[in-house]
């Protein structure tokens, strides 16, 4: 049976067209901050279908660097509220505690993992200042809905697409809603670097400026600081690796889109709960989670024979010991989701009868 994620399968798909990438920067002579980022920038921009996009060196660093640019630029300030999913990877959390503003933590809609237009506004109060839908499991968050609560009450909008390159509603690309966005490169990602990565996009000039000094020591021209910058610079040998695999992320994406309705259309076990999605929504499957109430058991099954899954993610953040001052909040819908949570192999590697098998396999799946 399949790994769970193959990445070495996944990257050899591209080999040689890595090594070619590879080859030129080692050629150059020129290592950060150069023309393979630029065009990467310029490439992804206008995947995403935004003006700027501004490599940093991981996914935590591109959401932590624009709130920090909107501290800089005096629209929050520490002690304002952003409200984000509690059942979010712990990320989302940290760019926040960070930059000294406070989370204030949102149940999900139970079958899409994504914030709800009702309940965000609910949390609203007078301190909130930005609003951080993640697009959880390449799923992506009812924007339309979430960018007309944010007019209406003046807020910023931040999205996570960590997980979600490339995922769409009507049309209209993860990355391009909000204010500004923050993607993720890390290797198990959609779009995965051979290391790690991240970028902002963003249509918003006076922000984008900031950024490209946020992200190299506060410095706009050279030696010549004006923040007090970090070092969160997206190299040349990630930005060449980028380009190649950008190339190629359609057909992965239809791959993983190909298996997730294979699953959807063909699962039918009534202990098995599927996620749910509308037609006008383009998900991009970074994982497919079910739910199952004795997941352990359901768990064990799989494994036994040879099936790899996995949680995501086992502990939500207010149970982190990190976060232990969130510990007593209630958020029973959270936790029931973190105690069902399966991920089933969506590897785009995977082969037609691989995903048969896991299919015939749920299907026979019965209660002990
Ligand atoms: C992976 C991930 C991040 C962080 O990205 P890194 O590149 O690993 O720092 C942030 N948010 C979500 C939802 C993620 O899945």
């Amino acid at each position: 049976m399949p790994k769970f994620l193959d990445l070495k399968s996944i990257n050899a798909q591209y080999r040689q067209e890595l090594i070619d990438a590879c080859t030129r920067v080692i050629d150059s002579g020129w290592y950060i901050m150069g023309t393979e980022l630029t065009q990467f920038e310029q490439e992804f921009a206008a995947f995403c279908g935004t003006k700027h996009a501004i490599g940093v060196a991981n996914g935590l660093d591109a959401l932590t660097l624009v709130l920090r640019a909107w501290k800089e630029l005096g629209f929050i300030e520490s002690g304002d509220e952003v409200i984000v999913p509690a059942n979010t990877y712990i990320a989302s959390l940290l760019a926040i505690t960070e930059n000294e503003l406070t989370p204030v933590l949102v149940e999900p809609d139970e079958h899409s993992y994504n914030l709800r237009g009702t309940t965000v506004e609910a949390a609203i109060t007078s301190k909130t200042k930005v609003i951080l839908p993640v697009h959880l499991y390449g799923l992506i968050s009812p924007m339309d809905e979430l960018c007309t609560i944010a007019k209406k009450h003046n807020l910023l909008v931040l999205e996570d697409c960590a997980q979600a390159h490339g995922a769409s509603i009507n049309g209209k690309k993860a990355g391009s809603w909000g204010n500004a966005s923050g993607f993720s490169f890390y290797p198990g990602k959609n779009l995965g670097a051979l290391g790690d990565g991240g970028a902002i996009t963003t249509d918003d000039d006076q922000l984008a400026e900031v950024l490209m000094a946020l992200r190299n020591y506060g410095s706009v021209q050279k030696y010549e600081n004006e923040y007090k910058g970090v070092n969160s610079r997206l190299d040349e040998i990630q930005a060449a690796m980028l380009r190649t695999k950008l190339n190629h992320l359609a057909s992965d994406t239809h791959k993983r889109q190909h298996i997730a309705q294979r699953y959807s259309n063909e699962i039918d076990n009534h202990l098995v709960a599927l996620p749910k999605w509308s037609n006008n929504e383009h998900h991009v499957f970074h994982l497919f989670v079910v739910r199952v109430k004795d997941r352990a058991h359901f768990m064990q099954f799989l494994l036994s024979h040879d099936v790899q899954v996995s949680i995501h993610y086992p502990i939500p953040p207010h149970k982190q010991k990190a976060y232990q001052e969130f510990g007593h909040q209630s958020l029973p819908l959270t936790e029931t989701i973190h105690a069902e949570i399966v991920s089933l192999p969506i590897d785009p590697t995977l082969s037609e009868s691989d995903v048969t098998d896991i299919i015939n396999l749920i299907n026979g799946y019965q209660q002990c």
